[in-house]
């Protein structure tokens, strides 16, 4: 992770964001070839989900809405995560991301006996962590017998008596942890020159709200028959109680929403598999591997009241498996909310029933920051490469794939000093340059330009030397992940940038 945080840097991907005044902790900032890799995240699934599909739209709403929505939708009242603090350190932790357990050890009388508690935060290692610690307290207060394997449970599930028992993570002394209690992720401001109670508006959680609120308008005006969907993107905000893992978990980051109305008698969980097939096949469209994917199914005990079923996919981040994309059933719940809350009636009208019926809903939901972490990880690679005199080097690779690259081509003169090669290099680069993100480099040996493309990813380098020139025009190809070269022409290059790039 340290190693693609700090090519993220050095590359001009990722900022820290303000970072001349320190940063702020869970903001970030895109550079010049982070903005491009996001952008065609975003154009991918545009593309997919939006342009290439007869079922479903778009659209773009307000980040800041009425008040009222986040009022119908259950977000003022229970978008919460369980905080607890710690009164000495003043440090804040998720309550679900924060592990304990009960030291328990039998000693020679055979009597199993709790003689302590540790604790450790979620991690891919908690349970080591938690061992470990335990190992420690054992030695430290020299209590002979056997110490039991132990079983972890995070601070959501201490008993009243255990928390005074929990050693705070900060101090590692017991009696500062509070009880668990209700912390609102949403970012309040005020809109208009009050700053009283009745000016209060939000910056909204997700994106989703703005397709349901915007429901009507699209129905009355877009010509849509049931099944259909909405799709957004956009900024979305919640103030984490502990950002952390980079771009994994911020306080502003960017979503990939759309919801998919059904008729209330359709067969939703038909609906709900036929989307997370599509989900997974569009992230390995975008090169992210099979392997590093698995689905976690919610159990239906820890379901949100309102959902018939949610499974996520998940992603194997250098720091562990984690959420990369959220597909729920939502049933008609949120059309439902606002109907009622807005005494606006959120119907279609099917035409073979004669009926007015208040669809459900599928939302494949999904943040385009973790996305960009995900390709980030799975295509970085240090290697041992051979160069043209047989000596060993390292080279950092980007094996990302040509949809999301942010350069698809390198167009690099073998000589900078000679004109012929200088201008057809230019020219190529001038025509390529009308549809593709294109990087034009004259600087250095040519091996050394082929490594700095390889650690931003770039697909390919297109090399013009003097057999372009001379001969027969063809150029040198040379692929980023074989490093094969072979000559190819200008129409080749494009049909193939054609057939890779969409
Ligand atoms: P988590 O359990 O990780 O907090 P969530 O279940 O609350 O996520 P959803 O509300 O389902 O997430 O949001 C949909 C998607 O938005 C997530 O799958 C994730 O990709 C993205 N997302 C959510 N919260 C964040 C965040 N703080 N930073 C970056 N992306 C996020």
């Amino acid at each position: 992770m340290d190693a693609i945080v700090a090519l993220a840097k050095r590359r001009g991907f990722i900022f820290q964001s303000s970072e001349i005044y320190g940063g702020l902790n869970g903001f970030f900032d895109y550079g010049p070839l982070g903005v491009e890799l996001k952008k065609n995240i975003r154009d991918c699934w545009w593309a997919d989900m939006v342009r290439r599909r007869d079922d479903i739209v778009g659209v773009e709403t307000s980040i800041i809405m009425h008040p009222k929505v986040w009022e119908a939708s259950g977000h003022v009242a229970g978008f919460t995560d369980p905080l607890v603090d710690c009164k000495v350190s003043k440090q804040r932790y998720r309550a679900d991301q924060l592990f304990f357990a009960a030291v328990v050890v039998t000693g020679a009388d055979g009597v199993a006996k709790t003689v302590g508690y540790v604790s450790a935060l979620e991690s891919e290692k908690t349970t080591a962590d938690l061992q470990a610690a335990a190992e420690n307290l054992k030695r430290k207060k020299a209590i002979q017998g056997q110490l039991a394997p132990v079983q972890p449970k995070d601070m959501t599930e201490a008993t009243p008596e255990e928390i005074p028992l929990i050693p705070s993570p900060a101090t590692g002394e017991p009696g500062s942890l509070t009880e668990p209690r209700a912390f609102n992720m949403m970012f309040e401001t005020h809109v208009g020159p009050m700053r009283d109670s009745s000016a209060v508006a939000y910056l909204r959680p997700e994106t989703a709200q703005g397709m349901f609120v915007d429901f009507k308008n699209v129905v009355d005006t877009g010509r849509v028959k049931l099944p259909f969907g909405i799709a957004q993107i956009g900024k979305s905000f919640r103030n984490e109680i502990t950002p952390r893992n980079f771009i994994f978990r911020s306080r502003e980051f960017e979503q990939m929403e759309m919801e998919y109305f059904i008729h209330p008698d359709a067969d939703w969980l038909k609906c709900h598999e036929e989307w997370l097939a599509w989900c997974q096949e569009w992230l390995k469209s975008i090169g992210l591997p099979e392997s590093h994917l698995s689905l976690h199914e919610h159990p239906k005990a820890k379901l949100a009241f309102y959902s018939r079923r949610t499974v996520d996919i998940m992603f194997r981040y250098p720091f562990g498996v984690q959420e990369l994309w959220g597909i729920a059933a939502r049933s008609d719940y949120d059309l439902q909310q606002h109907q009622k809350h807005s005494g606006v009636p959120q119907v279609y009208f099917d035409e073979a029933t004669k009926q007015k019926v208040v669809p459900h809903v599928i939302e494949p939901a999904v943040g385009v920051d973790r996305i960009l972490l995900a390709v980030l990880c799975a295509g970085y690679a240090e290697e041992d490469v051979k160069d043209d005199k047989g000596n060993v080097e390292k080279r950092t690779v980007l094996r990302l794939s040509p949809r999301i690259a942010p350069v698809k081509v390198a167009v690099l003169p073998l000589l900078k000093n000679k004109e012929a090669l200088v201008g057809r290099a230019k020219e190529l680069y001038g025509k390529l340059k009308r549809n593709y993100a294109v990087f034009y480099d004259e600087a250095g040996a040519i091996g050394r330009r082929y490594r700095r493309q390889d650690e931003i990813g770039t697909p390919w380098c297109v090399t013009i030397d003097f057999d372009t020139i001379e001969k027969d025009g063809t150029f040198t190809l040379r692929e980023r992940d074989s490093m094969q070269q072979k000559r190819i022409t200008e129409a080749e290059l494009f049909a193939l940038l054609a057939e890779k790039v969409y």
